[in-house]
């Protein structure tokens, strides 16, 4: 069969390359169904990417040899580990023509240490695959999960430098090694795995000489097939905090509370802080009742909800970690700073988290509260806490459309709308009111929500996730969160304020970066990748 969509490459020949592809990997795992190059090439925003091919290899010598081929017959690739990247890009590539790599089929976990606390993993071993594994094995560590699907790639999301929620929550920072295909199709192992008699490889993350795994991360530069992570030892004692904050002026000082007890280790894991707006979209889809309003949802019936749930503005929630003791310590600390701040501030254990459960139903009868509802939004955060993936998360991607969230969520499939901006500022108060003063104004003005949360990775920097969320259904409105989203990201890089992560828009539109700087990216780039075919375009280079 003839495939119409040519490569990008000048003088690519995908006929041939298809060809060889399917000698060099099972024929059935070369796909060309039309069906299934659209759905790749669909993400939570518009796009106009082609995906003319996608390659589904089971092992690193596979990998390799799929890149060989593509330099014969110079045909770009696109690597995903499961290509659940919503609201960044989901599966579709930066430029058009490239072929998907999809790395799902290496799925073993290849080595594993309770004592010392690390495993190697391959792209397609997912959150879920990693917590059954620590179940089974009766492991006493945690893995670090994400909010996204429990299908999610490990490694997918540690090379996207993406978060958690425990002390290990800084995924990128967990890793220590990697093995890597280059763009030519060599192997190699990065800091002391390059030895092959090396036994602190897993350990000691820096090796010997120049330290070059950030080089693999939001990059082009090659395809990673093993990871390997720490986990962290379960502590004696965990109990989660949650501070309701009544004003939408006190965050700044709730900004400038937290930060000497993230930087004094009373608080040492990810801090979460979200909006009202972001609250409400977790809990339930835009109220129905207030559809064909004039949009975004107003602040009056937005605080309606507000009551009725229990949140406030501005919502924080961490978790402490510890011996029984050092948690009181921890705890009576937060009490002092919050004590004036907070509407509320409730410390949940898994105990008490077990005795709501209990009394979820006379509770509700007799306080009016809804607990059996809150209940199912508050177990999978405090689990999260403890490094347990969970697929309640995904569903508030359905915020604005007309039906529920099936059983079985895929935004893309559901063309749901999102897009995500997601800036990086000092644990600075100031610096964050002008981040969300940016965001009120400029989504209001396009008629979406300003859904906002900042997380605290590390004592120094916070996270200002922005979403943009929409209806890919109605009409009009793709067109409209793009020109959102884009006047929202020129105006946040203006103030000094840079994508921790982009998705593949924002990759072409910040610019001004130092031309030294780009120089040196593609000089390493060409010295890898002469002929230009892993991930054209990727991360500005
Ligand atoms: C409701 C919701 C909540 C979310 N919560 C979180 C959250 O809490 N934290 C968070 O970080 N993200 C979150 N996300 C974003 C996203 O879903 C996750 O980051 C997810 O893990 C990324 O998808 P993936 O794991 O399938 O990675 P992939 O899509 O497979 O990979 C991401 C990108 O990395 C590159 N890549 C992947 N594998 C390789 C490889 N082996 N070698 C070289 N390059 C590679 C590719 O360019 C790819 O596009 C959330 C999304 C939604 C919709």
């Amino acid at each position: 069969m003839t495939t119409t969509i040519p490569s990008t490459a000048p003088g690519g020949d995908l006929d041939s390359a298809l060809a060889a592809w399917r000698r060099a990997i099972e024929p059935l795992n070369v796909i060309i169904d039309q069906a299934a190059l659209r759905a790749a090439e669909t993400a939570t925003f518009p796009t106009e990417q082609k995906v003319p091919a996608i390659l589904r290899p089971e092992s690193t010598e596979e990998v390799s040899e799929c890149l060989q081929i593509a330099n014969v017959y110079r045909t770009p690739i696109y690597p995903i580990s499961t290509g659940k990247n919503w609201g960044y890009g989901s599966r579709v590539p930066v430029e058009t023509g490239c072929v998907l790599l999809d790395l799902s089929r290496l799925d073993r976990i290849v080595d594993f240490d309770e004592k010392l606390a690390h495993v190697t993993v391959e792209p397609g071993v997912t959150q879920r695959r990693l917590y059954e594994y620590l179940k089974t094995q009766r492991s006493r560590l945690w893995m670090d999960a994400t909010g996204s699907s429990p299908d999610c790639s490990i490694v997918g999301n540690a090379l996207e430098r993406g978060y958690g929620h425990t002390p290990y929550g800084d995924h990128f920072a967990q890793v220590c090694g990697l093995k890597v295909v280059l763009p030519s199709g060599e192997v190699i192992d990065t800091g002391f795995g390059r030895f092959p008699n090396a036994r602190s490889a897993r350990v000691y993350r820096w090796g010997v000489g120049p330290y070059v795994d950030g080089l693999f991360a939001q990059s082009n530069l090659g395809i990673v097939t093993q990871m390997t992570l720490w986990l962290m030892p379960a502590p004696d004692y965990f109990q989660a905090f949650y501070i309701n904050i009544e004003n939408h002026g006190q965050l700044a000082d709730v900004i400038d509370g937290l930060r000497p007890l993230r930087m004094d280790g009373t608080i040492k894991s990810a801090v979460h802080i979200g909006n009202d707006y972001k609250i409400l979209s977790s809990i339930q889809q835009y109220p129905s009742m207030e559809r064909g309003q004039k949009k975004p949802l107003s602040a009056e019936v937005l605080n309606r909800f507000a009551k009725s749930w229990d949140f406030g503005a501005w919502n924080v929630s961490g978790g402490l970690y510890g011996t029984r003791r050092e948690v009181a310590l921890a705890r009576n600390r937060i009490k002092e700073v919050f004590r004036k701040n907070a509407k509320r501030l409730r410390f949940v254990d898994d105990h008490l988290l077990r005795l709501l459960q209990y009394i979820q139903s006379p509770y509700y009868r007799f306080t009016g509260l809804n607990l059996p509802e809150l209940l199912k939004i508050m177990q999978p955060i405090h689990g999260l806490k403890k490094g347990i993936p969970t697929d309640r998360i995904i569903p508030s991607t359905y915020w604005r459309k007309k039906d529920p969230a099936p059983s079985n969520p895929d935004p893309d499939r559901d063309r749901c709308g999102l897009l995500w901006c997601s800036v990086i500022s000092p644990t600075n108060g100031k610096d964050v009111k002008t981040i969300v003063d940016i965001v009120y104004e400029t989504l209001t003005r396009y008629g979406f929500e300003p859904a906002i949360s900042i997380i605290m990775i590390t004592e120094r920097s916070l996270d200002n996730v922005i979403s943009v969320m929409y209806d890919r259904d109605i009409p009009g409105e793709d067109e409209r969160a793009v020109q959102c989203h884009d006047e929202l990201l020129m105006k946040l890089t203006a103030e000094g304020y840079y994508p921790y992560r982009h998705n593949i828009r924002s990759m072409k539109l910040v610019s001004g970066s130092q031309r030294e700087y780009r120089q040196f990216l593609s000089t390493i780039k060409r010295s890898l990748d002469p002929n230009n075919i892993l991930a054209p375009g990727r991360y500005e280079n």
